[in-house]
């Protein structure tokens, strides 16, 4: 997929109309306004994915903000440092803050007087679960599951569709044992198989690696493979298109259980896995593969919405 013109939707619709029908343009590559077409799909997945959660999960909706220092200790810096966005502000006296913003009105560069604060945009929805269950102290017996969503920033501009610089995830956490992750992780791949096909959208599943930045995060990212650490669902948004992913199957080992001292009730550190669901790129595909006009959706895929 290398842009949004080459976004058909099967049905002989141009990639244009496409993005005519679904969102709004507001300047800034991979940031756009969303129509109500658009917002009422991504409604309706987000019903049908609720519908699927474990009892027993605790529900966390969380800002499109997270603790810097956070991030900072999960490590991020040491995996995708050109992918983070920073939330920075001017700081100072008000005739220092004046001075700078007048920069602007002078032609000048205020944001040279910019300063980081305590907070970064969330390149992913889980991060700030590890820090919040680690603070209730161990592990209840069967561990913890969550259920949490967050609007995610990651700078990768791209005129594609299916490449947003800010975007909805959706993940279920599952925090105990290996046994606990894998067996988790095993159920939920199945599983959204099961979910593709009832939304009639053309899926594989396979083993990935996350994009590492440089030379050293090409090394991590074959190790990641080959411990088999991570799969995607795969979806062609049209046919023979290379297959985007739409939902990833995350196991972390003891990554954030060391990093948060997360311990379950036998003082083992406890293990941490995820499973991601990109609802906006899940909703692309929908439209991409079953058109603007809802009307003309299967009839099995409207119901299994809820239409
Ligand atoms: P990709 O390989 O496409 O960059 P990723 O490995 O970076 O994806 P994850 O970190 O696993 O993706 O994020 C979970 C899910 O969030 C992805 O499976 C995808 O559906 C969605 N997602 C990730 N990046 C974007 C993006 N830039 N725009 C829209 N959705 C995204
Ligand atoms: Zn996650
Ligand atoms: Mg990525």
């Amino acid at each position: 997929m290398s842009g949004a013109d080459t976004m058909g939707n099967g049905s002989g619709d141009a990639g244009g109309a496409l993005a005519a029908a679904l969102f709004a343009p507001m300047g800034s590559d991979g940031i756009y306004g969303r129509t109500r077409l658009y917002e009422d799909v991504l409604q309706h997945l987000t019903d049908f994915v609720t519908r699927e959660r474990d009892p027993r999960a605790e529900v966390l909706r969380f800002p499109p903000v997270m603790s810097r220092a956070q991030l900072e200790k999960s490590g991020y810096l040491k995996s995708f440092p050109n992918l983070l966005g920073c939330v920075c502000s001017l700081h100072g006296t008000e005739r220092e803050i004046l001075t700078a913003a007048l920069q602007h009105e002078s032609g000048g560069d205020w944001t040279r007087s910019l300063g980081a604060s305590d907070l970064v945009l969330s390149p992913a929805a889980c991060y700030p679960s590890y820090p919040i269950v680690a603070a209730r102290g161990p592990l209840p017996s069967g561990g913890v599951i969550l259920d949490v969503a967050a609007d995610c920033f990651r700078q990768e501009p791209s005129r594609s569709l299916d490449r947003l610089r800010s975007f909805r995830m959706r993940e279920y956490v599952r925090i105990g044992s290996a046994e606990d992750i894998l067996e988790f992780r095993e159920h939920w791949m199945a599983r959204a198989k099961q979910l593709a096909a009832e939304l009639a959208l053309p899926c594989e599943l396979d083993v990935a690696s996350d994009p590492f930045f440089g030379r050293v995060g090409q090394v991590m990212a074959v190790s990641q493979r080959q411990n088999s650490l991570k799969f995607e669902l795969l979806i062609p948004f049209s046919p023979g298109a290379k297959p985007t992913a739409c939902m990833s199957f995350n196991y972390h080992q003891d990554h954030f259980g060391a990093i948060w001292d997360l311990r379950r009730m036998d003082g083992e550190v406890a293990h941490t896995g995820c499973v991601a669901f990109g609802m906006d790129r899940l909703a692309v595909a929908l439209f991409s593969i079953h058109g603007v006009n809802l009307a003309r959706w299967p009839h099995s895929v409207r119901h299994a919405l809820g239409f």
